[in-house]
Formats: C-alpha cells, sequence, structure tokens
C-alpha cells in the first residue's frame, strides 16, 4: 500500500497535520518514536508545565487569603501527589490523541523513522511507501558547552517538571519563558529561585517595557534576578552543586550555591537520524530545515512544519504550519500569518504579545503611536487584587495595530481581542468603540487603545 501522506511526529504540528490530512481525504500515517502522541507540548511541555503551574498557584493564593478575611490552617504540599496529578493529565490527553486518530483513519505506526529516499519511510526493518513525507520532528533543549544534564540536579526543562520534592535553591539558568515559568512553580512552592540571565533584560524577544513590568511583579513573587551573567560550569559538592558565573563584560566571578540547576537557555530542532544531508535536504546553520511558502523542503514531495523548522518555537504556530500545510497539498489555499501568532508566558503575571514590539518599530524607522493602560486603573483588576501590569497597542499613521503586549493576570485571554482586530486589520479605534462588558479586565485593552487615540477615561 502508498500512503498519500506519511507524518513524522506526533506533535502538536504533527498530530494535528494527519488528522486535518485524513479529514481531506487522503491515506495518512503517522510516525512517533517516544511512545506516546503528543510531542513535547503534551508530555514534557506545554501541558505538564501548565498543570504545575496551575497546582502551585493554588499553594500560593492560601498564603494571601488573609486579607480577605479568610484563614486557613497551615498548608502543606505533597510534591509526588502534585506530579500524579499532572501526570494523569498528560496521560488522559496523549491517550485522547491516539482515540483521534483511530476515529480520523490514520494509521499510527510506533518507532523512530528514517527517510532512506523521497517517497519512502524506514521504521524498524519497515520501509513504507508514500507521495509525501511531513517531517514534524520538532525541538529538545539547548545543552550549554561543559554542562552535563543528568536530570537529578542538573535539569532540562523535562528534569524541572518531575522533581519528587521542593528543592531549597533552584538557580534558572535562562530568563525566557520557559526558565520563569518552571522557576516561578518551584518558588511558589517554597523554593528559594535564582533566575541567572546573560543579557541585562529578561524574557528577549518580549516588548522592554512590559518586560520591565513582569521582571518588577516577578522579583515581588520572590524570583531573585541576576541579569548580565554567564554561567561557566557547575562542579558538584559534597553539599549541592557550586556554580560559577561570569559578569559579563566585567572582568569577575561569581560563585553561587545551589541544590538544583535548571538550564533552559532556548531549544533546537531534532533532525539527527532522519537522513537529511543524503537526501538533499538543506537545513540552516542553525539546524532548521529550510522550506519555502508551501512548506516544502529543498526535495520534492518532502514536507517540514513546526519546531523544526524557523519561526515561533510553539505550539499552536506548529498547528498552523500543519494545517496550512495539508491543505495547500490537498489543493486548498492556504496561509500562515506569523506576525498575528500570540506568544504568553503563563507566569503570575501573565505576559502576551502580538505582532511587532516598541523596539522593532523603532529599529525599523516605522511611525507609530503608543496607547497603554495600566490594570492599577482597572475596577475588576482591583476587586481581584490582580493590579500588577499594563496594556500597551502600538498603532501605525493609519490607526491599524502593529503590535499589542500585555502583563497581567489572564493577559493570556486578554490577547485573543488584539489577534483577531490585528488578524482583521482593525484599527484601535475600532477596538476602543466595541463594547467591553464591565467590570472587566478586557477594559483595559480597549482604555489601552483610547490611549492611543488620546482619550483613555480612567487613566
Ligand atoms: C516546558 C515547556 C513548556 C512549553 N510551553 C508552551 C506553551 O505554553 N505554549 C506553547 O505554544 N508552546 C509551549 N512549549 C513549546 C511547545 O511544546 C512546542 O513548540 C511544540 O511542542 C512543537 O510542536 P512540534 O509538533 O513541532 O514538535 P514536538 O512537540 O517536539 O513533537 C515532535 C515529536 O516528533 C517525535 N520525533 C522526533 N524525531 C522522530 C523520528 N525520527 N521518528 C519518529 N518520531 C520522531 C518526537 O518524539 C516528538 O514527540 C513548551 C515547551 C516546553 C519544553
Amino acid at each position: 500500500m502508498t500512503y498519500d501522506l506519511i507524518v513524522i511526529g506526533g506533535g502538536p504540528g504533527g498530530y494535528v497535520a494527519a488528522i486535518r490530512a485524513a479529514q481531506l481525504g487522503m491515506k495518512v500515517a503517522c510516525v512517533e518514536g517516544r511512545g506516546a502522541l503528543g510531542g513535547t507540548c503534551l508530555n514534557v511541555g506545554c501541558i505538564p508545565s501548565k498543570a504545575l503551574l496551575n497546582s502551585s498557584a493554588k499553594f500560593a493564593e492560601l498564603s494571601h487569603l488573609s486579607s480577605h478575611g479568610i484563614a486557613v490552617g497551615e498548608a502543606s504540599i505533597d510534591v509526588p501527589a502534585m506530579m500524579g496529578r499532572k501526570d494523569k493529565i498528560v496521560g488522559d490527553l496523549t491517550k485522547g490523541i491516539a482515540f483521534l486518530f483511530q476515529k480520523n483513519g490514520v494509521d499510527l505506526i510506533e518507532g523512530w523513522a528514517t527517510i532512506p529516499a523521497a517517497g519512502q519511510v524506514k521504521v524498524g526493518d519497515e520501509v513504507h511507501e508514500t507521495k509525501n513525507i511531513l517531517i514534524a520532528t520538532g525541538s529538545e533543549p539547548t545543552p550549554l558547552p561543559g554542562i552535563e544534564i543528568d536530570e537529578q540536579n542538573v535539569l532540562s526543562s523535562t528534569g524541572a517538571i518531575a522533581l519528587d520534592s521542593v528543592p531549597d535553591h533552584l538557580v534558572v539558568i535562562g530568563a525566557g519563558v520557559i526558565g520563569l515559568e518552571l522557576g516561578q512553580v518551584w518558588a511558589r512552592l517554597g523554593a528559594k529561585v535564582t533566575v541567572i540571565e546573560y543579557l541585562d533584560r529578561i524574557m528577549p524577544g518580549i516588548d522592554g517595557e512590559i518586560a520591565k513590568l513582569a521582571q518588577r511583579a516577578l522579583s515581588k513573587r520572590g524570583l531573585k534576578f541576576q541579569l548580565g551573567r554567564a554561567l561557566k560550569f557547575i562542579e558538584e559538592t559534597t553539599t549541592g552543586l557550586k556554580l560559577t558565573v561570569d559578569r559579563v563584560g566585567k572582568d569577575k566571578k561569581e560563585v553561587i550555591e545551589a541544590d538544583k540547576v535548571l538550564i533552559a537557555v532556548g531549544r533546537r530542532p531534532v533532525t539527527r537520524g532522519l537522513g537529511l544531508e543524503d537526501l538533499g535536504i538543506a537545513v540552516s546553520p542553525r539546524g532548521f530545515i529550510e522550506v519555502d511558502g508551501t512548506f516544502q523542503t529543498s526535495v520534492p514531495g518532502v514536507y517540514a512544519i513546526g519546531d523544526c523548522v524557523p519561526g515561533p518555537m510553539l505550539a499552536h504556530k506548529a498547528e498552523e504550519d500543519g494545517v496550512a500545510c495539508v491543505e495547500m497539498l490537498a489543493g486548498e489555499t492556504a496561509h500562515v500569518d506569523y506576525n498575528t501568532v500570540p506568544g504568553v508566558v503563563y507566569t503570575d503575571p501573565e505576559v502576551a504579545s502580538v505582532g511587532l514590539t516598541e523596539e522593532a518599530l523603532k529599529d525599523a524607522g516605522t511611525e507609530y503611536s503608543v496607547g497603554k493602560f495600566a490594570f492599577m486603573a482597572n475596577s475588576r483588576a482591583r476587586s481581584t487584587g490582580e493590579t500588577d501590569g499594563a496594556v500597551k497597542v502600538l498603532a501605525g499613521p493609519n490607526g491599524k495595530i502593529l503590535g499589542a503586549h500585555i502583563c497581567g493576570a489572564h493577559g493570556g485571554d486578554l490577547i485573543a481581542e488584539l489577534v483577531l482586530a490585528m488578524t482583521k486589520g482593525a484599527t484601535v479605534s475600532e477596538v476602543a468603540s466595541t463594547c467591553h462588558a464591565h467590570p472587566a479586565k478586557g477594559e483595559a485593552v480597549k482604555e489601552a487603545c483610547l490611549d492611543a487615540l488620546g482619550r483613555a477615561i480612567h487613566a
């Protein structure tokens, strides 16, 4: 039998593409090597990290209830039980994808795939024939040279979502989304958490002003930041770990003691073992598979999507890639607008962004206006006590939104309105003239748009 499409990788990019291709009438198989569907996202990424963020937020909230007039006894934490809840959520969701495969007639081939030639996918000793191949092999944590990750004391994100007790002192290397989310999980549960970052700011790529608000709020919640520092090496001592850190641009070293270290300096594409070199598939210097506007690689009939191709390394972006790719394969028109892919950091407060940052607009010499509204002036935020942060919108001379950035509780939900506005080419005036429920945090979005027009009411 010859398949229409074999997808390699059952993460959010691959499994969604496989289901959509089946819906479009293709005979599809998906190859997955890790023993469970859902990829990084469901198994060791988005879902387990959000489950732990949720559990730890509940624990942290207990210590803030007295201002509500609520007294609770001393709270305790059972880390294995918390991990059990997380593992059950992951297990249920990954099994759900296997069910969706059955329902949609997608064949699951378990094992690690290689591509001996265009039109062939080899798993174990078996070679499967196919008209098209879609590579969706995702990404893995980027290691730091000279630092060995043992997942016991020196952790990647995978180890940091599976600890069986709260560390005394966790040092997080890298103030990006993964380091901050997991750092906050363990800080809320009682660990001292120090975040070491090479740059002089946190959350690289996020609008600078919003990142500063986030840093202030995260510091208030217990994260300690040491910016402009680079980890050089880690020594194991009888009492734990000794980290030697360089001050960037200064001839100065510092030593930090910790019992766990999380290396969270980014992710890199996974393509090794596929046979790309022998096939002549072009790969960028950073290891990403190069694709054209239809997601085709330099070899006809072989496509690639998700974290293993350039673009934001996000689950929803991988899904959009996958759907667009197979719809085009089926002869439909499809397009992914990477400028309107939102990104969310699920810390407290959340940080959400879409489109261009103010720094990028300045660098490009683009004319723009700014509208801002602080949650301190939002009545719903005042009533829930979630007053940290602000909404910031950036609009072009015609009023169209070029970028939107939020630091604040539920920012990840609030950004959806601005993503839709950008996708539909709405102006700040159109968002501002839309009726928003009261009292709601969404009113801060409306007010930021009003502010861009110079007429915020509650600022
Ligand atoms: C801790 C953490 C938190 C995250 N949180 C978020 C979040 O909140 N929101 C968000 O959008 N993103 C988040 N991400 C990123 C998100 O997980 C990825 O962007 C997303 O999973 C990419 O999807 P993908 O399908 O491209 O690849 P992956 O999910 O990496 O899936 C690729 C799959 O391919 C399989 N595979 C690889 N090679 C082969 C082969 N040769 N044969 C067979 N199978 C193979 C792998 O086993 C894997 O299952 C997070 C990541 C981490 C680590």
